[in-house]
């Protein structure tokens, strides 16, 4: 396809009846002598051009995205319509908490639901994704220890662990230890508790874990923790597994964090904003960032008075229309939310149990809501991992996360969501097993993969570290 550079045509895209007769206040040099190099084409041509571009695109409206822990389920699009109301887009966020209610309120009503959802005593909705939601949470974990005079220095950390949690505890100056797993992929107790001593500020857990797996000793690991005085900290990107069923604090957690994006179908990927708001215990209350919204039975106010605040996390109201979004979801599942993490559930144990006979299954035992497989019986043939996801995309789907987590060699994590038929499930299960067939067959129309895509093969290294985004004839 070419670039709209090289499509213009000359054609001029606006029709002002006299060209010059808007510029007429600027003075002669003010105005420009030569032409910028924009291009020139009629509006028709530039919508076809952007139209042909997303249409070159992959997004979950157009497929199947099992992306495991990204959690890349439906976005209804009546939360969009919700989140363009003129009232809220137009609110300036310095407006005072007077003319600002509407907005508030909305935000007070999300933290009282997650509050509910969570078990967590107090919520706060301004990190801006989960990453930021672990690093306020180690923030404020730190500052705890601060006041009560305990220099603790050391994060424990399960290798099965996301790579932002060993960065968010890091970022926060905490020694990093990490945590193995045993052989049922859940973490290894004993190796746990031989790390334990009075320097161990806190474990981060994400529950049920990377693989998919719920952490079965949860119980005895907070005990543990808190009787060595440590604090537990819960990723909770994998929240969509567990809702309604059960909830951090009561499997003993003193901070969590959220990704509204994940778990409550708001749109991400593709760096747009996400939400990911951070739940305490009340005794960690006092060092939540500022603003907290509050309501007195009268108003609903932004409190910055909080003495022992980490201090702002983020800008104003954090990233509002995604709180908007979540809220809408929250509001119109209702019980339903329940339901959701069954369907998720069931969904993942679906394919898993449909695939097992033709990749091999690390942990062959019942999943939540998402399962690993590994590609390394297709890898004896030749065909890698990566080969297989690059294969995926030809048969319409998004590649699912591949080397992740790490302690699974050749990795494919798959996480089909609530919100696909059974029909879909039933075609992506048939693309996977006709992939393995030609693993064995025809390894080179795999390895070759994708063939039907716009654009084949990128250098990924070379995309990252030196991105090529001017035209240049
Ligand atoms: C997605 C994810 C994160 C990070 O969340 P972002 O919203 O992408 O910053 C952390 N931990 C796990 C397990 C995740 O899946």
């Amino acid at each position: 396809m070419k670039t709209i550079f090289e499509k213009s045509n000359n054609t001029e895209g606006i029709s002002l009846t006299d060209e010059n007769e808007h510029l007429e206040f600027l003075e002669g040099a003010e105005l420009r002598k030569d032409a910028i190099g924009l291009p020139q084409l009629g509006e028709l041509e530039v919508m076809r051009h952007y139209k042909e571009l997303s249409d070159k695109n992959f997004c979950i409206e157009k497929g199947f995205y099992p992306l495991g822990s990204c959690t890349m389920k439906y976005n209804p699009k009546v939360n969009e319509l919700l989140a363009s109301l003129e009232g809220f887009v137009n609110l300036h966020p310095n407006s005072p908490d007077e003319y600002s209610q509407g907005a508030l309120k909305l935000m007070y009503n999300l933290q009282e639901a997650l509050k509910t959802i969570t078990g967590m005593d107090a919520i706060t909705l301004q990190p801006a994704a989960g990453a930021h939601g672990e690093l306020t949470g180690m923030m404020i974990i730190k500052k705890y220890f601060e006041s009560i005079n305990d220099n603790r220095k050391k994060v424990l950390i399960p290798d099965s662990a996301h790579g932002t949690n060993p960065a968010s505890a890091h970022m926060c100056g905490f020694e990093i230890v990490p945590v193995k797993s045993n052989d049922s992929g859940q973490v290894d107790i004993e190796h746990l508790k031989s790390l334990l001593d009075s320097d161990v500020a806190a474990i981060m857990m994400t529950n049920p874990n990377t693989l998919g797996l719920f952490e079965e000793n949860v119980l005895e690991i907070s005990k543990i923790m808190h009787e060595n005085g440590s604090l537990l900290y819960y990723d909770g990107a994998n929240f969509n597994a567990i809702m309604g069923y059960t909830n951090p604090k009561l499997m003993g957690f003193d901070v969590v964090h959220i990704n509204l994006h994940k778990t409550f179908a708001t749109p991400h990927g593709g760096g747009g904003p996400g939400a990911g708001p951070v739940g305490v215990v009340e005794k960690l209350k006092e060092f939540l960032p500022v603003p907290v919204i509050e309501f007195d039975g009268d108003i609903y106010r932004r409190n910055y008075n909080l003495k022992n605040s980490i201090g702002s996390v983020k800008a104003f109201f954090g990233n509002f229309g995604v709180l908007v979004r979540a809220y809408a979801y929250i509001l119109m599942m209702g019980k339903n939310l329940k339901e959701a993490t069954e369907n998720a559930v069931l969904n993942a144990n679906y394919i898993k149990e449909k695939l097992k006979k033709y990749y091999d299954l690390p942990y062959d035992v019942p999943c939540m809501h998402e399962f690993v497989l590994t590609g390394e019986r297709q890898k004896e043939k030749g065909v890698s991992t990566l080969n297989i996801a690059k294969r995926l995309m030809d048969g319409n789907a998004h590649p699912p996360t591949v080397y992740f987590p790490l302690i699974v060699h050749e990795a494919i994590m798959i996480e089909p969501t609530e919100s696909e038929t059974k029909e879909k499930l039933d075609e992506f299960i048939e693309t996977m097993i006709q992939i393995a067939h030609e693993a064995e067959t025809d390894p080179q129309k795999v390895i070759s993969a994708p063939h039907t895509t716009p654009v084949k093969r990128v250098d990924e290294t070379l995309a990252a570290r030196h991105p090529d985004l001017t035209f240049k004839e």
